[in-house]
């Protein structure tokens, strides 16, 4: 009861603060950063010259004993997250902190481990940039994840209802509970929010999308259908939190807590380096994503300084990789794949996987020859102008599954 007073509080200092106070400015970034790594410099065992080598996820795991400041070593913590896992109870606590399994994307498991006062942090930045202005209390948060958290029932109050909905159970069967719950806050990755769009008669005040890509052509479909003039995004992962979308429509860079540099691709894409200046229990700091994101060109009218995206494109390793008509390799980045289909109106949903250099399978639903003729000649535009091997394509009937997260552009290339 205590240890539940104690963390709402956290949670609703950390709301004020990053609601109110905490904007994002260089000079008070530099004074966060020399502080985490004058404390990582005395607690972390692997940071203790006070360097910070280039991380990543397999760099992290295989250091996690010496990286971690409150003394797990991996065997610990994984079999740990493991019996939580089987028995389904969240809130037990090892050394104090939480432990999570994280699914890698090279298969290997992970694990990860935040204490109360960063999750409390986390989850009261969230609300501080999720709840719209002019309406703070009486909000009912209807939220789509795999896996749900004690943390929402600690959130939860007289002021904002939580409703966890179970995005592994089909949709269909969620309709009704969402229509019975009305939710004024929707939270979903963007598969999920297609569906509601479409399906449903709903009318939140605020959509927001988590987890997938959020496309163009998507986002307008689930604003119409929601009727919403906006589809606000919040980027994370388990490295930390890294975006929201502002007032204006802006994505912007969670620049107050997190030290972001940037792996350039081309004029406007990068890869983001993050260094997360408040995670102490497992530190997170120069560790490369595997993602694409693009700068907004024009800065963003609300005044916050931290950086405006224009999209987070992808992933890295979702680019496509084909053999260059002179040798060598030719990278195209995920956008590209899309435009080659999106010149068409039949095409609802579609995915895009490259399996080998030479062939690509294309998904879609509505694919008649015409469509199938388009698309090909597209992508063989697109090989024209970037000088690669064209492949063949490999046209199949889109289907949906649920189980997994949507991918509409995917490549498994050996690179
Ligand atoms: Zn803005």
């Amino acid at each position: 009861m205590i240890n539940v007073m104690i963390e709402k509080l956290r949670i609703l200092i950390a709301f004020i603060n990053a609601r109110y106070f905490v904007r994002f400015d260089k000079i008070k970034q530099e004074k966060l950063y020399a502080k985490q790594a004058s404390f990582l410099c005395k607690n972390s065992a692997f940071y203790s010259s006070g360097e910070f080598p280039l991380m990543n996820k397999k760099l992290l795991m295989e250091n996690f004993d010496s990286i971690n400041t409150v003394g797990l070593t991996k065997e610990t913590a994984l079999s740990f997250a493991i019996d939580c896992e089987r028995t389904r109870e969240f809130n037990k606590k090892l050394h104090g902190v939480t432990v999570g399994l994280s699914s890698g994307t090279s298969g290997h498991r992970g694990v990860f481990l935040v204490s109360d006062a960063e999750r409390a942090l986390w989850a009261g930045t969230i609300l501080a940039k999720t709840l719209p202005r002019g309406k703070l209390f009486g909000h009912k948060i209807a939220f789509f994840m795999r896996a749900n958290s004690e943390l929402y029932e600690t959130v939860s109050s007289r002021f904002i209802q939580f409703e966890f909905f179970d995005l592994e159970v089909d949709m269909s069967a969620h309709l009704k509970g969402l229509e019975d719950f009305q939710p004024t806050i929707l939270v979903a990755p963007p598969s999920a929010l297609l569906k509601i769009a479409k399906e449903s008669h709903l009318r939140p005040m605020k959509v927001i999308s988590i987890a997938e890509v959020l496309e163009a052509r998507d986002a307008v479909k689930i604003s119409d259908g929601l009727g919403v003039s906006v589809v606000h995004q919040i980027y994370q992962c388990t490295e930390g939190f890294l975006a929201a979308t502002c007032e204006y429509g802006t994505l912007h860079l969670n620049e107050e807590v997190c030290h972001i540099e940037k792996e350039w691709l081309d004029e406007r894409r990068f890869i983001p380096i993050v260094s997360d200046l408040k995670r102490r229990a497992e530190p997170i700091m120069n560790y490369r994503l595997n993602d694409i994101l693009m700068v907004k060109s024009e800065s963003c009218p609300c005044g916050n300084k931290a950086l405006a995206l224009e999209k987070i494109e992808g992933r890295q390793d979702d680019m496509f990789i084909f053999n260059g008509l002179n040798g060598g390799n030719v990278e195209i980045f995920p956008d590209f794949i899309r435009r080659c289909l999106l010149f068409s109106d039949e095409i609802e949903d579609y995915r895009v996987v490259q399996n080998s250099r030479r062939e690509l399978d294309v998904l879609a639903d509505n694919l008649s020859e015409t469509t199938c003729a388009q698309v090909q000649m597209e992508i063989n535009k697109l090989a024209r102008d970037r000088a690669f091997i064209a492949p063949n394509i490999n046209f199949k009937v889109y289907e949906h599954t649920n189980n997994k997260k949507l991918r509409r552009i995917e490549s498994h290339v050996e690179r």
